[in-house]
C-alpha cells in the first residue's frame, strides 16, 4: 500500500467514525446491540419504490411514523436517527422498476420455498424446519413473570406449562408429517445466562434515560429500590430471555417459528371464579405496526428494514392466516378487536390476524407466527385448562371435551400443513 492510499484509508476511518451513529447519540432499545447497517447492503436495489412504500404503509408503519425519519428522493430512501434529520443512518437504493430489480440472494430469505420441493403426500412437511417457542420461562420464575394464578384450592395455572403442553402436541404431529422440529426451550428454566441482579446498570439506564448515570439519585429509598429491582426482573424475563432465544433461532435457521401462548384478560391479583371473563377471544400476531416511539430506537429501524427487505412478511402472513383459519374452525371464539389499543392493528383478509411489534417477532430471524390461545381466565376455557392434558374426552360442564392442549397442537400442525400445501388449500375439518 503506498502512502496516499494509506492516507485515504485513514481518512476513510475518520470520516466513518465522525458520521457513524456511535459517535453521535445512537438511541438503542434496552439490551439491544448496535445495528450492523452494512448488513443491509445485501438489499440494495432489490425492491422497487412502489413495493417498499406499500409495505411501510400497509404493514410496518400504517400510522406514517416511519416517514418522519426518512426522505425519499427518486429511488433513494435516506434514513435518519431523528425526526429533525440531523443524524444520517443509512441510504437505501431502490430499484427503478421490476426489470432492473436485483434478485435477493437465497441466504437472505427463508428457505421455505426450497423446502417445499422435498414434500411428498405422506410427508407433506418433509424438508421443513419448524422452531417451537413455548412462551415464558415458568417453574419458579412464573410468579415474577406474572404468568401464574390460582383460584382457591384449584390447580394453579402457569402459562409456561400450558404453552409447553400445546407445543409437545404440535411437535408430535409436525414430526409425523415429516417436519424437523427444533425448540428454543424444553425446560422451565431461563434460556438466558443473565439473571435479574446482573441487570442493575441496564435497569438504572432505562429508569433514568435522559441524563444517564448522572441523574441517578445518590441514595435509594426502599420504594425506589423496589422499582429498580422490578425493572431488573422485567429486563430479565421480557428482554434478556427473548434475546437469548433469538440467538438460538438464528443458529437453528428455521423456515418458520411458532411462538405459543395462552392469552388472559386483565383481572385482580387475588382472582375468584366470579371474576372469570365471560368469553375468550383469539388472536394471531404477525410483525409490523411500529409506533413512533419504537422508531426512535435505531435498532428497531434496522429490524424494520431487515424484515421488510427480506420479504419475510409474505410467508409470515400466509402461515399466520392459515393457523388463524384452523383456530377459528376448532375453537369458534371471536377475534380480538383491540378497538382502543394502537399497538395491535388488523392486517390482511383474516379477522384474527393482527400486526404487532413484539420483541420476539422482531428479532427472531425468519418468519414468526405468534399465536395466543384462549383466555386462561375465561369461563369458556378455565375449566378445560385446569382439567390438564388427557387422552380421549372428559365431561366438563356437562359436555365432552378433548384436551384443550391436544386441540391447540392440532391447530398449529394443521395450519402449517395447509400453509405448505399452498393458498388454494381449505380448512381441514376434524
Ligand atoms: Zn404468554
Amino acid at each position: 500500500m503506498d502512502l496516499s492510499v494509506r492516507w485515504l484509508a485513514f481518512a476513510g476511518i475518520v470520516l466513518v467514525s465522525c458520521f457513524s451513529p456511535l459517535s453521535s447519540q445512537a438511541e438503542l432499545s434496552p439490551l439491544a446491540p448496535e445495528p450492523d447497517w452494512g448488513a443491509l447492503d445485501a438489499f440494495q436495489e432489490t425492491m422497487t419504490r412502489e413495493e417498499f412504500v406499500h409495505w411501510i404503509n400497509a404493514l410496518f408503519s400504517p400510522d406514517g411514523s416511519f416517514w418522519k425519519f426518512t426522505v425519499i428522493n427518486g429511488n433513494e430512501v435516506t434514513l435518519f436517527g431523528d425526526k429533525e434529520h440531523t443524524r444520517l443512518l443509512y441510504r437505501l437504493r431502490l430499484a427503478p422498476d421490476l426489470d432492473s430489480q436485483i434478485p435477493l440472494r437465497a441466504t437472505t430469505v427463508s428457505g421455505w420455498k426450497l423446502s417445499k420441493a422435498e414434500a411428498t403426500s405422506a410427508k407433506p412437511l418433509r424438508g421443513l424446519v419448524i422452531c417451537l417457542d413455548p412462551g415464558h420461562i415458568g417453574g419458579p420464575w412464573a410468579k415474577m413473570e406474572g404468568r401464574f394464578f390460582q383460584i382457591g384450592s384449584d390447580p394453579p395455572v402457569l402459562e409456561a406449562e400450558l404453552n409447553m403442553r400445546a407445543a409437545r402436541h404440535a411437535a408430535k404431529l409436525l414430526e409425523s408429517a415429516g417436519a424437523t422440529v427444533v425448540w428454543t426451550k424444553r425446560l422451565f428454566e431461563p434460556v438466558t445466562a443473565l439473571r435479574p441482579e446482573r441487570l442493575r446498570e441496564e435497569a438504572l439506564a432505562s429508569l433514568y434515560p435522559a441524563g444517564g448515570a448522572t441523574s441517578v439519585p445518590a441514595s435509594f429509598s426502599a420504594e425506589l429500590e423496589r422499582r429498580v429491582v422490578r425493572e431488573e426482573q422485567v429486563l430479565f424475563y421480557r428482554n434478556a430471555e427473548i434475546r437469548a432465544r433469538a440467538e438460538l433461532v438464528a443458529k437453528l435457521n428455521p423456515d418458520l417459528t411458532l411462538c405459543i401462548h395462552f392469552n388472559a384478560d386483565k383481572w385482580s391479583s387475588n382472582p375468584t371464579r366470579a371474576e372469570l371473563i365471560p368469553q375468550s377471544r383469539l388472536v394471531v400476531f404477525v410483525h409490523g405496526n411500529y409506533s413512533e416511539e419504537e422508531l426512535t430506537y435505531d435498532d428497531q429501524k434496522w429490524d424494520l428494514l431487515w424484515k421488510l427487505l427480506s420479504r419475510i412478511s409474505i410467508p409470515e402472513a400466509e402461515a399466520g392466516e392459515s393457523i388463524a383459519k384452523q383456530m377459528e374452525a376448532t375453537w369458534t371464539f371471536p377475534p380480538e378487536s383491540y378497538a382502543n389499543w394502537s399497538a395491535a392493528r388488523r392486517v390482511g383478509p383474516n379477522p384474527y390476524v393482527f400486526a404487532r411489534n413484539l420483541l420476539a417477532n422482531r428479532i427472531y430471524r425468519g418468519p414468526v407466527v405468534f399465536v395466543e390461545g384462549p383466555y386462561m381466565n375465561a369461563r369458556d376455557s378455565y375449566e378445560r385448562i385446569i382439567a390438564g392434558d388427557y387422552e380421549g374426552t372428559k365431561i366438563i360442564g356437562g359436555q365432552a371435551y378433548r384436551s384443550i392442549f391436544a386441540e391447540y397442537g392440532e391447530i398449529l400442525a394443521r395450519g402449517v400443513t395447509a400453509w405448505v400445501a399452498g393458498p388454494t388449500s381449505t380448512v381441514v375439518n376434524h
